[in-house]
């Protein structure tokens, strides 16, 4: 029987529009962190919470993580099943969900997904956009037995 320890608290250090928890921020147009600290990161993070749970084992963790983010999820699979051997995290699968890459427009505020090429604002065709979503990568779950 496992039980799902639900979103943790909000962080605080975002500058963009997500209301759940970012455990870390990857921006592409920073210095990119590897793969390997953020599964450092999260790893320490599921940890903690399963002990404050008092659980047993942890079976699953549930990540969300934007398309922009530059995170290869075989590359973060990969690293945690060998930093985790040891712990109660060993064993546990990860479950990616990605997060698309939505961006509002500077002139008239319309929200949309951008296509490979064209960035620019399909209803008045204006260059200037923020990302709005896209750029994060948080653990939204986990689940323990
Ligand atoms: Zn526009």
């Amino acid at each position: 029987m496992s039980i799902i320890i639900p979103p943790f608290a909000p962080s605080p250090i975002l500058d963009y529009n997500v209301n759940k928890c970012t455990l870390f921020l990857i921006s592409v147009t920073q210095n990119k962190m590897h793969e390997c600290s953020i599964t450092e990161s999260m790893l320490s993070l599921a940890l903690e919470k399963a002990n404050e749970a008092s659980a047993g084992k942890i079976t699953r963790i549930n990540l969300v993580v934007g398309e922009l983010s530059g995170i290869v999820s075989e590359c973060v699979q990969f690293y945690f099943d060998a930093i985790s051997k040891g712990t109660i995290a060993s064993g546990a699968e990860l479950a990616f969900e990605t997060k698309p890459t939505q961006v509002r427009c500077r002139k008239c505020d319309n929200v949309f997904t951008p296509s490979d090429q064209n960035w620019d604002c399909p209803e008045c065709h204006e260059a200037g956009i923020e990302i709005v979503s896209g750029r994060e990568c948080y653990m939204e779950s986990i689940e323990v037995e």
